[in-house]
């Protein structure tokens, strides 16, 4: 009998591979064979134990998940058509959808559960254990929410749908960016270079990325997805060349992609336009010390933090990753088996020698 292979994590940096049963689908549930998982910072974090779920182990981690549906329960609900056989994306979080936050469409910060559904943070003592990407199988609830993948996309770009979908949502949704209007994307990660993306579909009238110098390689990236300059934070001058490539007025929007860093936030004040927004987005692990609270009040700034997307992004992102196949391979740069984890993450850490990473992947596949 199929059972589904999984990488389990029992505590900082400790995995282990164990078997599972395959659920018994109940109506409306769907089981994901699964093809591809991205990483993120947030698997960097989950791996090392320094995320907020940290206590809910053993667990599978994972959330950006594509696969193909294997096997589906009865339908009592209509899965829009979806069928055995199809790609999918799965949406990390699975809502409950009549809590106040499910009910304004906010289905990341839903309070309806009594575990915190979403992916790679549920125990593996919640049934049917498959909760995570880590995995040949995810289990999908009937109010798991998937989106169906065109044939033309495969696996590995699909997972960029989850990136490019934090683009739709920090920079325009939450942001607030209109046609013609000034984008500064703090950070050349896979979220900034996906912001980049979403920017350009939602015509932005400039776009400008800022980096390390290490950074080198994403800036060059940058720029061949549409961005219109970048910005070497370490030898320029960050507020000087932001003004001058802003015309003086500075960006309508700045969206602060850096991980730990609180510089970037306090910096960017004398970037912002009159009236323009700063989205934080990255995950700081600090307080917010320094800010420049008189000089945004006279500018009239917004500050706003938004973990998580929406619905209409993931179908904004995954229309994006269908319309533009030649650009998703510029993003992804490391494709690993789930036995190589820890390298996808150092890889991704940038603290391996002469490996430049943006998107990496891991599939369950056995490479050593
Ligand atoms: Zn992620
Ligand atoms: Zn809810």
């Amino acid at each position: 009998m199929e059972r589904a292979t999984a990488l389990v994590q029992h505590g900082p940096g400790k995995f282990e591979f164990e078997e599972f049963t395959l659920p018994t689908l109940g109506e409306g549930d769907v089981l994901v064979r699964v093809e591809a998982n991205g990483l993120c910072a947030s698997d960097v974090e989950a791996y090392e134990g320094l995320d907020r779920d940290w206590d809910d182990r053993p667990r599978i981690l994972g959330h950006e998940i594509a696969g193909v549906i294997q096997d589906m329960g009865p339908k009592s609900i209509n899965r829009q058509g979806l069928e055995v056989g199809d790609r999918v994306c799965v949406n990390p979080f699975v809502s409950c959808g009549i809590c106040r936050s499910c009910l304004i469409g906010d289905l990341s910060g839903c309070t309806g559960h009594v575990e915190r559904l979403r992916y790679g943070m549920v125990p593996t003592s919640v049934s049917p254990s498959l909760w995570g990407g880590y995995s040949t199988h995810a289990f999908v609830p009937r109010n798991g929410i998937l989106y169906k993948v065109p044939p033309s996309v495969d696996a590995l770009d699909a997972t960029l749908w989850q990136p490019i979908a934090g683009g739709f949502e920090w920079a325009i949704a939450q942001g607030g960016l209109r046609v013609g209007d000034r984008l500064l994307v703090l950070g050349p990660g896979q979220r900034g270079l996906g912001a980049v993306l979403a920017a350009r579909q939602a015509g932005a009238g400039k776009v400008v990325v800022t980096g390390l110098t290490k950074d080198r390689f994403k800036l060059d990236v940058a720029l061949e997805l549409g961005a219109d300059a970048v910005i070497d934070v370490e030898t320029e001058d960050f507020v000087a060349r932001s003004l001058e490539l802003s015309d003086g007025e500075g960006f309508d929007v700045i969206l602060d992609t850096t991980p730990h860093a609180v510089s970037p936030i306090n910096d960017s004040v004398a970037a912002l336009r009159r009236g323009g927004t700063i989205m934080v987005i990255g995950v700081k692990l600090r307080t917010l010390d320094g800010f420049p609270i008189d000089q945004f009040l006279y500018k009239r700034g917004t500050l706003k933090a938004v973990p998580g997307s929406t619905d209409r992004s993931y179908r904004l992102a995954l229309d994006l990753v269908a319309s533009n196949p030649g650009v998703m391979s510029k993003l992804r740069t490391h494709v690993f088996g789930f036995d190589r984890l820890g390298n996808a993450l150092d890889v991704l850490k940038g603290e391996v020698a002469g490996e430049n990473a943006i998107n990496v992947v891991v599939t369950p596949d056995f490479t050593s």
